[in-house]
């Protein structure tokens, strides 16, 4: 309706970056628009009121940008999950493949605890390798994954497939 309308009319693209071929999706017009950035929120908050969510994990970068804002909306904590090197204290890591080579993503090891209700944040998903590494990191901890929330899905990479059936998808602009 008109409101995803007006959210996809906040999201830039940049062709041919990072790389040659690559149309960025830009999202810093959504984050300075004080409505688009009130909208959207509410709109990743809302599916999972009510879910009893424990802890909302986000991806770094921009998973950190709407991420403490929905886990304060639901009354859950924030967990960070970065790239290598980049946490202080005793943590586990996981790979996954890219289109060449791999990465790494790496999260606390006190981060979650066993049983609690996790619900899994970043900015944008495309392939979905960063979130089924968080998937597993998660898992590893014997946390149980929840729901998904993502503002971009581009859903033509079927990113999702490669994610915990269990967990309820949501995304705010579906490309
Ligand atoms: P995936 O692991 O292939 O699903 O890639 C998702 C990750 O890449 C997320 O952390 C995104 O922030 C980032 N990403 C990939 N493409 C874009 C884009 O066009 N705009 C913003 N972030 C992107």
């Amino acid at each position: 309706k008109d409101e995803h309308a007006f959210l996809l009319s906040c999201i830039r693209d940049i062709p041919d970056y990072p790389k040659k071929g690559i149309i960025f999706k830009d999202i810093t017009p959504l984050l300075q628009n004080p409505e688009a950035l009130k909208i959207t929120t509410e709109a990743l908050t809302r599916p999972y009121r009510g879910k009893e969510i424990d802890l909302v994990v986000g991806l770094e970068s921009r998973g950190f940008l709407f991420g403490p804002s929905v886990a304060q909306n639901l009354g859950a904590g924030f967990i960070p999950v970065r790239k290598p090197n980049k946490l202080p204290f005793h943590k586990i890591a996981a790979s996954y493949e890219l289109e060449y080579g791999a990465d790494t993503v790496e999260m606390h090891s006190d981060a979650v605890k066993k049983g609690q209700r996790v619900l899994i944040h970043d900015d944008l998903i495309a392939t979905g390798g960063t979130a089924a590494a968080a998937t597993e990191l998660v898992q590893k901890l014997g946390g149980e994954i929840v729901g998904y929330s993502f503002l971009i899905n581009l859903s033509f990479l079927n990113g999702k497939d490669k994610l915990d059936k269990n967990g309820l998808f949501e995304a705010v602009i579906t490309l």
